[in-house]
């Protein structure tokens, strides 16, 4: 018997926004996935170059975003684990956990065209198939993804959806100021912002 088509949508989720809601939606619509797996990740060794909010309150964030979808399952696997967040290592335990998954993982185009500076990029590729937002931008064909990572092309699914123009940066950037997420990400995320104060200059 043919195992679970799973997705796993990781990310820094600071804060998770209705950009992620809609990636795991299509997924799931699109590629018939049983479940989509969120998972923040426990040290975003791509965003050193700023800080980043506890992943306690990551979490939590992600946690109230996805509440009550019975698809959607939050992992603390990369929070749990020490040492940078590789995703190539979390692909890898929850094959270990249970082989027979087949493997999806969720990505905007931004972070796909990363992939090369990812941790052992070809073996990723061995492992699950890339299913990817445009975002907005260009579809780059099958032999400009070979460049980046030979074999892509042949393991990339574009998923169709709108461009939902939010980014985590600007959340944040709002927050710093105290206006109004709302129609950026859900009500009980907001609220959360706003009683731990995250983001807050002052
Ligand atoms: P930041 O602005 O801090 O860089 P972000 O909004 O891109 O953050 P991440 O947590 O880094 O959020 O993203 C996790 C995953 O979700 C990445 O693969 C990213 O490409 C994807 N993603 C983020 N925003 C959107 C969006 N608006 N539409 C589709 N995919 C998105």
């Amino acid at each position: 018997m043919a195992g679970i088509r799973l997705g796993v949508l990781g990310g820094t989720f600071d804060p998770v926004h209705i950009g992620h809601l809609a990636l795991a939606e299509q997924a799931l619509e699109q590629l018939e996935l049983e479940r989509v797996l969120w998972v923040p990740s426990g040290d975003p060794w791509r965003k050193a170059d700023r800080a980043v909010t506890p992943a306690e309150h990551r979490a939590a964030m992600v946690r109230l975003a996805i509440e009550g979808h019975a698809s959607y399952e939050l992992s603390l696997l990369e929070i749990e684990r020490s040492g940078p967040s590789y995703s190539i290592e979390t692909l890898a335990e929850l094959l270990r956990v249970e082989p027979d998954r087949e493997l999806f993982l969720l990505l905007g185009l931004d972070a796909l065209e990363d992939l090369p500076n990812w941790r052992e990029p070809a073996r990723l590729i061995e492992l699950a198939t890339l299913a990817v937002a445009a975002r907005g931008g260009r579809q780059p064909a099958p032999d400009e993804l070979d460049r980046l990572v030979p074999g892509l092309g042949g393991r990339v699914v574009w998923l169709e959806m709108p461009h939902i123009d939010v980014s985590a940066t600007e959340l944040r950037r709002l927050a710093a100021e105290g206006a109004d997420l709302r129609d950026r990400t859900p009500a009980s995320v907001e609220a959360y912002i706003r009683e731990h104060r995250l983001y807050r200059r002052d």
